[in-house]
């Protein structure tokens, strides 16, 4: 954990940052920061509305001009993922780095009363659209000097929990599926790959899950920011194939 990590204005100064789920939550904490500290951020998400919020944002407080990339994980194909590489590849030429932040909780639900459906649509969201659109961009981020992809866990894909379902088993196949990359990459120095646990902080999934609890008691989304910037920043450089979190275990 890097909650103390004190980021220089210029951090991301150049670099091309592309952060999932950037309309809400701690995505859109993510984005924001990131333009703050001088990356150009390409605001991906489902709902346009909402990206066009952050981009304002970004744009109000000086941050460089970011790019907005509507795509939903559910029903993405892998055409979608190469036009997307594509796309990128005109405009920016590489990537420096990936925030997968995009999250779906699904349902809180004994095991026995899962939806298969619904199964598969966090797997979807969480871990199968990420793996692909990470495949279809590996040549963009391998054009940079230096490229972070940070994926995002949870505690419970740490240690599995009762009647957390799909979210849990999402979240474990995505610290198995860092790993397998993290140690493909490892011997280059140009491209790291981490998982980073944002921990109990106060966003709508947080609600969802933990309906009777009292908001003020966790962290915000902009609270929990610098480990978020020290993973995509230049002083994480050779930190590759771990499993960070952003805030100290509560207490
Ligand atoms: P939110 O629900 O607030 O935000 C999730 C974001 O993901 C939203 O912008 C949402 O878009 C986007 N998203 C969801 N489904 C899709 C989809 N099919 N395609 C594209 N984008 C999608 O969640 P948090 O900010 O709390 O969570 C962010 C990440 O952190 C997630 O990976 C979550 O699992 C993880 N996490 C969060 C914790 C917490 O306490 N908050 C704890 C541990 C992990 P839209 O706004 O359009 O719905």
């Amino acid at each position: 954990c890097k909650i103390d990590f004190q980021p220089s204005a210029d951090l991301l100064k150049e670099r091309i940052v592309l952060v999932t789920g950037a309309g809400d939550g701690i995505g859109r904490a993510a984005a924001l920061s990131y333009a703050l500290h001088g990356a150009t951020v390409i605001l991906l998400g489902r709902t346009i509305s909402k990206l066009e919020k952050v981009y304002d944002e970004i744009e109000e407080a000086g941050g460089p001009q970011p790019a907005i990339f509507p795509l939903n994980f559910e029903g993405a194909t892998l055409k979608d993922f190469h036009d997307m590489a594509e796309t990128l590849h005109k405009e920016f030429g590489r990537l420096d780095g990936i925030l997968h932040n995009a999250g779906l909780l699904g349902r809180i639900t004994p095991f026995e009363q899962y939806n298969p459906e619904l199964w598969g649509q966090v797997m979807q969201v969480n871990i199968n659209g990420p793996i692909w659109m990470t495949q279809a961009l590996l040549p963009l981020l391998q054009a940079s000097e230096d490229a972070s992809v940070i994926f995002t866990s949870s505690g419970v894909g740490r240690k599995g929990r009762a009647f957390w379902g799909a979210y849990s088993v999402s979240k474990f196949a995505t610290e198995g599926f860092m790993e397998v990359l993290a140690d493909e990459v490892g011997s280059q120095d140009n491209l790291r790959v981490n998982t980073l646990n944002p921990g109990a902080t106060r966003t709508q999934m947080r609600r969802s899950a933990y309906p009777g609890e009292d908001a003020a008691t966790l962290r915000t989304p902009e609270e929990i920011m610098p480990t978020y910037l020290w993973l995509m920043g230049p002083d994480s450089r050779g930190i590759n194939g771990q499993k960070w979190d952003a805030q100290p275990p509560r207490g």
